[in-house]
């Protein structure tokens, strides 16, 4: 989470009257901030990940499974150093952070990693070994700490400890009681300023899974008369899907983040624009949630789920018409007497997206503080709309979406001397409004503070967000280098069940991150192109059954030859004395590759648009015959800049074993792209659909969801001695029995 201020926070009715004081103040500090570091250079690639916890209460004699929402002070505890264990979480560079549910924690390391170490790559796993250690040494033996994406049954009856009701003003959830909120007033307040501002609640409609019994009704929605909003379903649930009617159902879901740090301003605009078309990728790679509300759906990931829960967007910005009785303007502050004259003629978009009402003579239509009302294509939650790096660099045909901006912000940006698509970047997040204003926080220094930045910039959930640094007082300014610089924070990525796979996940994107930086690929596609790919990672088992637009391979600006040998054999040979001289001798480096995994349908690319092509998961991460896929950058990015460049072979045991740890890590992903280890979407899946509790129904009952979370914690711990099947089927024959051998990361000792 982003800041979270101690004070009043503000109800959306008071708030909004302070809309474009914060983003106009907001603004001011942006400029400042790029004043005061828009020429370092030469920072450390430091990198840090975040994995979001959920508290699982397991009954073994009820055999039943809830999420508890009574331990909550263990975060607290975990970060206080004058208890011991928030001494020893300090002593293991490990922090904790409060999330949105009231069940969740989030960790990370206190101190972020350095790129250029090789043993921090295996340090994170160690790391996140220790967080989730410390936090279970709070908890009582029945309650464990899981990563899961998606709680199965959460909004189904008593899903919670202690039990709650679903009787909640902030969110009005006809499902998930507001007991489940962090109990910080931000987040309640969060919750209910979305639903002001929207002037309904959000709708979020999965499609069902299509089973031989299923219903295609969602029979959970209660017919209840508590809140004038519980009749809101009739207009906003679509028959066949689950319906879901609350910000919690998505911020109430975990991922796995990781940040990067580059060595400039500039550096980081092209890191953030070549991770791009790798974040559609990535929440395909991941998929792990199934199943909501205790019904198992048609898709395969949270990702569109947080979108809607956070849509504060009112109707005249989604371009639908109101619900009958409805404003169409939702919570904006517009007057009454022009709102119902408006209402009546209609409108259509104008430049920039403003909405054009003719019956002004093409006056904007704009809020009582000015600020125009605009069709918004996107929720604040959503994926990237423009690249960052210069357009006299790229082909502007790339930035292809229509991406409404704030033309004031725009104008004030360019003023300041911001070029015009870091200008147009921010004018893009500063079409939206502040959700939380703490009354004691509204006037603010701008030389000295960003809150007022930070609360537009970190309420833009995307699916990368280009972290500028934060502004430091003259005092301070002389130690800028032991500051956080400009960073790129990778954020679609579902949580892992296991350590093993979140450091998987994580070591792969940093360590791609580098290779990028090392070896400056061209990635550009039309960002259209990216958006359909986020489309299709939602699909049920996307990384075997569909494509994904990428930069053809004969555009990636690399020349392929140099990147032959560093597959997967790379560490064999390099690890292996004897293999490597016998590699050598044989001129390996310079022999083409063969990947025997390939298919010969991946070898026709089509269609291709703009030096865009289809190609399939296995093709881009492991790449083909005449291509070295992202996995070959990743190697061959090792082999010459993390390991001491004097070695032909390894020579140390201990180096051995990390590059071994390593290599798995990559094997893992790799495999999980051509197919060979299921996604844990796919595992679920398929453990729900052979449950003797399933009724092909689409349904997850109470004793269903107590077996997923039971064999969930078990494949967490690594508990082989009885899940070992499960294990293997899991993390696939090579991976498990690495695993199995190999379950702590402890170098030190060897
Ligand atoms: P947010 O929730 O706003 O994304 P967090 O503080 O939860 O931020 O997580 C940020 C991550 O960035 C952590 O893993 C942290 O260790 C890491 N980090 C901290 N400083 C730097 C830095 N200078 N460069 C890169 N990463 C950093
Ligand atoms: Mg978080
Ligand atoms: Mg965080
Ligand atoms: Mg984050």
């Amino acid at each position: 989470m982003g800041l979270l201020s101690l004070g009043t926070p503000l109800d959306w009715y008071e708030s909004r009257k302070h809309n474009e004081h914060v983003r106009d103040n907001g603004i001011s500090q942006l400029i400042n901030i790029f004043a005061q570091h828009q020429n370092r250079d030469n920072d450390k690639f430091y990198w840090g990940d975040e994995v979001e916890y959920m508290l699982v209460e397991l009954d073994d004699n009820k055999k039943t499974v809830k999420l508890n929402i009574d331990y909550d002070h263990i975060i607290d505890d975990l970060n206080n150093s004058a208890l011991e264990v928030g001494q020893k979480a300090v002593q293991n560079n490990v922090a904790f952070h409060p999330e949105y549910g009231r069940y969740m924690v989030e960790a990370t390391p206190l101190a972020p990693f350095d790129g250029n170490i090789l043993g921090h790559y295996l340090e994170v796993e160690s790391n996140m070994r220790m967080r989730r250690f410390l936090s279970q040494t709070q908890l009582p033996a029945n309650i464990r700490l899981l990563t899961l994406t998606s709680f199965p049954r959460m909004g189904c009856p008593g899903f919670t400890s202690p039990q709650a009701k679903p009787i909640g003003p902030a969110s009005q959830s006809l499902f998930l009681p507001d007991e489940i909120i962090n109990r910080h007033a931000r987040f309640p307040t969060l919750t209910a300023n979305i639903r002001k501002r929207r002037g309904c609640k959000v709708a979020i409609n999965l499609p069902m899974y299509p089973d031989k019994n299923t219903k295609l009704l969602d029979d959970s929605i209660p017919d209840r008369e508590l809140f004038d909003s519980d009749a809101e379903y009739r207009w906003a649930s679509k028959p066949g899907h689950v319906y879901m009617d609350s910000m919690g159902f998505g911020m109430g879901s975990s991922c796995l983040q990781m940040t990067m740090q580059a060595k400039n301003i500039d550096e980081a605009r092209y890191l953030y624009d070549a991770l791009a078309p790798v974040t559609p990728l990535f929440l395909a790679l991941s998929a792990a949630a199934p199943i909501f509300k205790g019904f198992l759906v048609n898709q395969d990931v949270r990702w569109n789920v947080i979108s809607g829960a956070v849509d504060d967007r009112t109707f005249v910005e989604r371009d639908l018409d109101p619900f009958p009785g409805y404003d169409y303007f939702g919570g904006l502050d517009i007057d009454k007497s022009v709102k119902s004259h408006l209402q009546k003629m209609g409108g259509g978009r104008g430049i920039n997206g403003d909405r054009v009402f003719n019956v002004y003579g093409d006056t904007k239509l704009a809020t009582n503080d000015g600020k125009s009302v605009q069709k918004i294509p996107k929720s604040r939650y959503a994926s990237i709309d423009n690249y960052l790096v210069n357009e006299s660099e790229i082909d502007k045909n790339f930035n292809d979406i229509y991406s409404p901006i704030n033309q004031p912000v725009l104008q004030k940006l360019l003023k300041a001397g911001f070029d015009p698509i870091m200008a147009k970047h921010f004018a893009h997040l500063f079409i939206r409004d502040p959700l939380v204003l703490f009354s004691e926080r509204v006037d603010q220094d701008n030389t000295l503070e960003n809150d007022h930045f930070e609360n537009i910039q970190s309420t833009n959930w995307q699916t990368l967000r280009f972290k500028p640094p934060s502004l430091y007082s003259t005092a301070d300014v002389g130690d800028l280098k032991n500051k956080p610089g400009w960073r790129v924070e990778f954020r679609p990525t579902e949580i892992q069940l296991t350590d093993f796979e979140n450091a998987a996940y994580t070591s792969f994107i940093i360590l791609l991150s580098k290779a990028i930086l090392r070896f400056r690929p061209d990635f550009y596609i039309g960002i259209s192109k990216i958006d359909e790919n986020m489309d299709t990672a939602h699909k049920v088992d996307a990384v075997t059954d569909d494509k994904f637009w990428y930069k053809s391979f004969n555009h990636w600006r690399l020349d392929a030859n140099e990147f032959h040998g560093y597959d997967l054999s790379w560490f064999d040979r390099f690890i292996n004395e004897g293999n490597d001289l016998e590699a050598y001798k044989q001129g390996y480096y310079n022999e083409p590759v063969h990947n025997a995994e390939l298919t010969p349908d991946c070898i026709k690319h089509i269609p291709c648009v703009n030096n865009a092509c289809k190609y399939t998961m296995n093709e881009l991460i492991n790449g083909n015959d005449s291509h070295p896929g992202l996995l070959r950058l990743i190697i061959k990015l090792i082999a010459i800049d993390l390991v001491p460049n004097t070695l032909k072979h390894c020579d140390s045991k201990i180096l051995a074993l990390k590059l071994e740890r390593i290599k798995h890590y990559l094997m893992f992903v790799s495999k999980r792209a051509s197919g060979k280890v299921p996604t844990i979407a796919h595992f679920l899946r398929s453990k729900v659909l052979n449950s003797p509790h399933y009724h092909k129904d689409s349904k997850v009952s109470d004793a269903l969801n107590y077996d997923l979370i039971k064999l969930c914690d078990g494949i967490t711990k690594l508990d082989f001695e009885n899940y070992h099947d499960e294990l293997y089927e899991y993390f696939g024959t090579a991976v498990a029995s690495y695993v199995e051998t190999n379950r702590e990361v402890s170098f030190e000792t060897v």
